[in-house]
């Protein structure tokens, strides 16, 4: 059975039946995917810690009855919080390699700034999908589209909090 081995950034966790655990993870070779890691969520599971959302692994994996991660190593930590990563797991496309990105997350120098622009969504040039301004730099993400201060804020707060990225926001 062919066995596949990339870099990767875990982006997101689900749990599945009562033992195992569902992984999205960047990986540098085959973009985003999801594996399945059989008893990950058992409280002995040797796989579980070099899985956990933000590491930066090398993961090995199988495809047999969907794709299964058979072994994980962590190497270190991508410096991206988890509200961010679960953005990225939304917007990266799936079995796409995008090496641009990888680069970012592989020199800790992610920015959502370059990331729009390696996505093909340049925030540089973009008005407000809404009102047309040229202070677009919200980016909503199930429209894919960018809008400006005001416009965003039409938007309910849990919207916001849940499928907005905001290019500066003073925290
Ligand atoms: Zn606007």
């Amino acid at each position: 059975m062919q066995e596949y081995v990339t870099s990767a950034v875990s982006l997101r966790k689900y749990p599945q039946g009562d033992l195992d655990g569902r992984y999205t993870l960047f990986t540098e070779r085959f973009g985003r995917m999801t594996g399945k890691a059989k008893s990950s969520r058992k409280i002995t599971s040797k796989l579980a810690p070099h899985l956990e959302p933000g590491t930066v692994l090398r993961v090995r994996f199988i495809e047999a009855h969907g794709t299964q991660i058979i072994d994980a190593l962590k190497e270190g930590m991508a410096g991206i919080s988890i509200i961010n990563l679960q953005f990225l797991s939304m917007l990266l496309p799936e079995g796409q390699p995008e090496p641009g990105i990888w680069r970012m997350i592989a020199e800790r120098s992610f920015s959502w700034r370059a990331a729009f622009a390696v996505l093909g969504w340049d925030p540089e040039d973009a008005l407000c999908a809404s009102c047309g301004t040229r202070k677009g730099m919200h980016f909503y993400i199930p429209r894919q589209e960018f809008f400006c201060d005001t416009c965003i804020r039409k938007l309910p707060l849990k919207t916001r909090e849940s499928a907005v990225i905001s290019l500066h926001v003073s925290l």
